[in-house]
């Protein structure tokens, strides 16, 4: 089966063409500046085959026929013709409360979604205009919508509920939903496989720690979601690349009034200028950090002690949440390479029973155990894989 992956942005659309059962992907690249001057790159077999700036495309309509032209091309082509392809699987971000799974794309869904867009305004929009692109150019195609937020919708009440008004709960659906489940998903599932226990996830307490440009950590009881560290919107949690993540309100209030910003100006403080790039002026790139750290510079290092520490914390509270945890597990960017990022995450959680092996740590991009024979709590790599899941997703949806 050959099912294409979408994940569209407002103005760039990432895409991957793969077996949902091997995992092998054919094809993959992505379109940038749609609407601008257009950007194109598409890689087959490993290898950059088009990488050209200059390729206009007006809407997302063009960007998906030039994904179409590049994969059916007779002489760089992965395909013999589009008839090749299956169904068509798109990321979107917000599914609000009422996606707790992936769904077969008709009216009623993309109606749901488009209620979903006070929730993401910035994704969800994007991710329709993905969607309607591939109708027009695909009609009969199934498509299947997979939502950052479904994983997470098995969430006690006392962890997704806000200390607010309830009205706002009840009216206006204000409530911690989460994000990145789609990657802690495929975690959850990796994990229970690597521990044997698939058919039997009963009793098992994860901790994930999705540590990338956006980081999340979520908590996985008996391999489902019972709760995670982002909320309304992506914005919560952990500090993040250029996002504040868990802030006092009253900082708002305070700035708003001392420099007269409105709220837009606020917000994009919080979303763009903050995290470690906000508190080390330097760049919101781990390796950069460490670099930066190495040269002397105190707040780099603070950047990355605040990250460490508010990452560390959030596994104490995870373990008590669950009351006691079994596995930790890094992915994305910094989890998956950032060796010395993960020994200083664990330093100080001995006490969970987590012992770091220093030479299994000494790895990168691969599954690894990296605790110690002796460690209570097993602690592994596990690189994340969306698209497969999302692959996956469509293909058990389109049958
Ligand atoms: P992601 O958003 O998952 O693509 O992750 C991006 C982040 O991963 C960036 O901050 C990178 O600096 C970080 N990253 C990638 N490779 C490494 C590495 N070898 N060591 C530390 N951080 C890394």
């Amino acid at each position: 089966m050959k099912i294409l992956v979408i994940n569209a942005g407002s103005s760039s659309l990432k895409y991957q063409l793969m077996d949902p059962d091997s995992g092998n992907v054919f094809a993959k690249g992505l379109c940038e500046r749609i609407g601008i001057d257009g950007k194109f790159t598409y890689k087959a077999n490993g290898q950059t085959i088009i990488d050209a700036a200059d390729c206009p495309m007006p809407t997302h309509k063009e960007a998906i026929e030039a994904v179409l032209s590049a994969l059916v091309d007779p002489k760089n082509g992965v395909i013999g013709s589009m008839d090749e392809i299956d169904a068509v699987g798109h990321r979107v971000l917000h599914g609000g409360a009422k996606f707790t799974e992936s769904c077969l794309v008709d009216d009623a869904c993309k109606d749901a979604i488009r209620e979903c867009i006070p929730l993401g305004p910035l994704h969800n929009p994007a991710n329709l205009m993905g969607i309607e692109a591939c109708q027009k150019v695909m009609p009969t195609k199934p498509q299947v919508a997979v939502f950052d937020t479904a994983f997470h919708m098995t969430m006690p009440a006392e962890a997704y509920t806000y200390a607010i008004p309830y009205e706002y709960y009840e009216k206006d659906q204000v409530r911690r939903y989460g994000f990145h489940g789609t990657s802690h998903r495929y975690i959850a599932q990796r994990a229970l496989a690597i521990l044997g226990r698939t058919e039997n996830p009963e009793g098992t307490k994860i901790i994930n720690c999705h540590l990338g440009n956006g980081s999340s950590l979520c908590a996985i009881k008996d391999g489902k979601c019972v709760d995670t560290t982002m909320g309304l919107g992506p914005l919560a949690g952990i500090p993040m690349g250029t996002r504040c993540g868990d802030i006092d309100a009253t900082i708002m209030e305070y700035l708003m009034g001392r420099y007269g910003y409105d709220i837009k100006e606020m917000m994009t403080i919080l979303n763009k200028k903050s995290g470690v790039l906000g508190i080390s002026g330097v760049s919101s790139d781990f390796r950069d950090l460490e670099k930066a750290e190495a040269e002397g510079n105190e707040r780099a290092h603070l950047a990355l002690e605040k990250f460490f520490y508010e990452v560390r914390k959030a596994i104490g509270a995870y373990a008590a949440a669950m009351g006691g945890v079994d596995a930790i597990v890094f992915t994305a960017g910094v989890g998956e390479n950032g060796v010395s990022n993960r020994a200083r995450v664990m330093k100080g959680l001995e006490f969970l029973g987590a012992k770091l092996d220093p030479e299994r740590n000494n790895t990168r991009g691969k599954e690894a155990l990296i605790s110690t024979d002796d460690s209570k709590v097993k602690v592994f790599v596990i690189p994340t894989n969306e698209e497969l899941m999302i692959a996956k997703d469509t293909q058990a949806l389109a049958k």
